[in-house]
């Protein structure tokens, strides 16, 4: 049985000839937490993006849960099973964090839909449920525009969940974040962690040393080394990359 959530196999993403993933090969374990680091330029967003199916592969494969994803589009690969959080928060500000997590519960039907109609019993025990997760249980009911900016992101990562992906991208979610938040978006993604496949992009080498037990190093579009943080870090290789900028 294959036990990788996600593969890429030879993948090159080329624009205008130039390629901002080169041949890159990378895979992951169901259930695992990995972080994905590289400089400037290196290709982590295009990697998120060759994922989700917002640009496809100029040559080589990609397969989540063992299927290649070539055929799907952006929608039917998020359908599959890839929930994708991006930097700035997507979360209706005019909703209560509640409302939020609820309407993201039911993502069959569209939130003027989940506004205007009840929740139902279970949408509503999952909601309640979610901001215990998040820590957001005290915040529930003021409006989401109202939330510090690290209280949005753990109720995007929220509304991610309730829609029961099973592989989590988040990129760089402490980005502008104090040290209290960035330690509570670590917590809540090592404890999403035990029930989910979670990728990270991330620049923060302090987060990235409370989260991660595997780093894979991106530059030129291709994998430069992979290993535990103390690994990665010492490498002689991913030092000049980065003293290189
Ligand atoms: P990172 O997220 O690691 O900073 P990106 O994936 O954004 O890197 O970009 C990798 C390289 O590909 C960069 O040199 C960037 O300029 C280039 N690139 C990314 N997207 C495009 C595009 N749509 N057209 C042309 N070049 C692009």
């Amino acid at each position: 049985m294959n036990n990788k959530i996600l593969e890429t196999e030879n993948v090159t993403v080329s624009f205008d000839g130039f390629k901002a993933l080169n041949n890159l090969n990378f895979n992951m374990d169901v259930g695992e937490l990995r972080v994905v680091i590289g400089p400037n330029g290196a290709g982590k967003t295009t990697f998120l993006d060759v994922i989700t199916g917002k640009v496809k592969p100029t040559e080589g494969r990609v397969l989540f849960k063992g299927r290649n994803v070539k055929a799907f589009s952006e929608y039917q690969i998020a359908r599959l099973g890839i929930g994708r959080k991006f930097q700035t928060p997507r979360i209706y500000l005019n909703l209560t964090p509640r409302e939020n997590l609820e309407i993201a519960c039911n993502h069959n039907k569209n939130a003027l839909f989940t506004l205007f109609s009840r929740p139902s019993s279970a949408e509503h025990s999952k909601a309640i449920a979610l901001l215990e997760t998040i820590g957001l249980t005290a915040k529930s009911d003021i409006l989401a525009g109202l939330l510090s900016h690290g209280e949005k992101q753990r109720l995007e990562i929220g509304m991610l969940v309730a829609q029961s992906p099973d592989l989590l991208l988040v990129d760089e979610p402490v980005a502008g974040l104090t040290d209290e938040e960035t330690e509570n978006i670590g917590n809540l993604l090592l404890a999403l962690a035990q029930s989910h496949s979670i990728l990270v992009i991330e620049h923060d080498m302090e987060f990235v040393r409370q989260i991660a037990r595997k780093v894979t190093v991106l530059h030129e579009g291709s994998v430069l080394c992979e290993g535990s943080i103390e690994e990665v870090q010492n490498d002689p290789r991913v030092i000049e990359v980065y003293l290189g900028q």
